[in-house]
């Protein structure tokens, strides 16, 4: 039986991580969860799980909780705020911790976790993107582990697990494409927000649908691999491969390469990621390759998506660049979801912010100093979105 703490535990992440507790009670039991403001769901997990420990990020609807889980015959401790959440994430003893938080508002109760010792299920990666030069070493000096439960690094992961130090020679990071896939670059300017929320293939949260569309969660991920795999930019590759059956790939020395292959469902990494070194029997359905057809693959296509290009100089850059990219990217797609920059507006701003900061770049930052790129980020957005040209901005719908 492992014990493990659910950090956003109302999100896409959070509810698929509980699915595979509700199907394997003798196996995980939930010591805390953290959400955000979702309070009706947050209740009916409580009322499930019975978990020790409970967080609310949105202080406001404290009462409105305790409310909904009055007659409940256990009560859980419960806090709130980002100091409740980071409780939460060093509590008791659970031995994992699934970190589905969006965005940087992760870093802090990740950290907290490492710090108490708790192994990391990392689908949280804004928080390896911006805090890297923090939370590598603190993975070291508490000896736990990061376990990837992002699909891409999930895959490369098990693909590395037969081969020995040094015979990585490429990773090769799959991308569906995201919701424009097909559309031509013209039509780029005047998609709505509802367009961009309609992935093909994965029912996710609207900030990584988004990152989806834009390809800047494959330019993420690529960052996000540099970090966990210690592999350089120049052998990490993007393919196209719309049907998501081929999670990842990795090529070994010798030109070998190893796919890991499945149905696009979540959980599998999620629970890869709880589980490893072991691997535990599911009744989900098995692929079927003759009913997964022919498997595709194209060239990305980086005059379409920026993005990707903005995350590789980023990584290259290292240092803070990579936590003001990603806190510019969450901005901007804030912005965007609110229908006030448009769709190609995302890559332009973070571009312009990004270039502004390159004098200030830090090659070896403290978590002080990620914070508050991460702060000067956010603010240099609003003023970049502040002197967009009239003739420059998209007619919204
Ligand atoms: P989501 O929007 O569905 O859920 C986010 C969760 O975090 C919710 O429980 C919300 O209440 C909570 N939350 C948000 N802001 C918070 C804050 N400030 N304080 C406390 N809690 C807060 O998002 P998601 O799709 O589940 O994604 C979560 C993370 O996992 C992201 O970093 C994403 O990149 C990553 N990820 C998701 C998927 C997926 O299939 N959904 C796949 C790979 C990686
Ligand atoms: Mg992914």
């Amino acid at each position: 039986m492992k014990a493990i703490t659910i950090l956003g535990s109302t999100g896409s992440i959070g509810t698929q991580t509980l699915d595979i507790v509700t199907h394997n009670p003798d196996k995980f039991r939930v010591v805390g969860l953290a959400a955000g403001s979702n309070v009706n769901l947050l209740a009916e997990q409580i009322s499930e799980f019975q978990p020790e420990i409970v967080a609310l990020g949105n202080k406001n609807k404290l009462t409105e909780l305790q409310q909904a889980i009055a007659s409940l015959p256990k009560q859980p401790q419960i806090l709130v705020g980002e100091e409740g959440i980071c409780e939460v994430a060093r509590y008791g003893d659970a031995q994992s911790v699934v970190t589905g938080i969006v965005g940087c508002a992760g870093l802090l109760p990740t950290i907290a976790a490492i710090k108490a010792g708790k192994d990391i299920a990392l689908a949280n990666k804004e928080t390896l993107i911006a805090g890297a030069p923090v939370v590598l070493p603190l993975v070291e000096k508490h000896q736990v582990k990061l376990l990837p439960a992002d699909s891409e690094h999930s895959a490369i992961f098990q693909c590395l697990q037969g081969v020995p130090e040094g015979g990585l020679r490429r990773i090769i990071l799959t991308a569906s494409g995201g919701s424009f896939r097909d559309l031509p670059v013209e039509q780029l300017s005047s998609v709505t927000v509802k367009d961009a929320l309609k992935h093909p293939n994965w029912s996710m949260g609207q900030k990584i649908t988004i990152d989806s569309a834009t390809l800047m969660n494959k330019g993420l991920e690529v960052i996000e691999a540099h970090y966990l795999f210690g592999v350089d930019y120049d052998h990490i590759d993007i393919v196209i491969h719309p049907q998501s059956i081929i999670h990842s790939l990795i090529e070994a020395q010798d030109t070998s390469m190893l796919a890991q292959l499945g149905w696009p469902d979540m959980r599998l990494p999620l629970l890869y990621a709880l589980s490893w070194p072991e691997r535990i029997y599911t009744d989900w359905e098995q692929l079927d390759l003759v009913k997964a057809g022919d498997l595709t693959f194209r060239e990305p296509d980086h005059q379409k998506y920026p993005c990707m290009q903005l995350a590789y100089a980023a990584g290259r850059a290292g240092g803070l660049m990579p936590a003001v990219l990603n806190a510019a990217n969450e901005q901007a797609v804030a912005l965007f979801l609110r229908e006030k920059i448009g769709f190609l507006d995302i890559p332009r701003l973070i571009e312009k912010v990004c270039a502004r900061f390159i004098a200030d770049n830090n090659s070896n930052p403290s978590l002080e100093d990620i914070l508050s790129a991460d702060q000067w980020a956010r603010q240099a957005i609003v003023d970049a979105e502040a002197t967009l040209s009239k003739d420059y901005l998209i007619t919204l719908k």
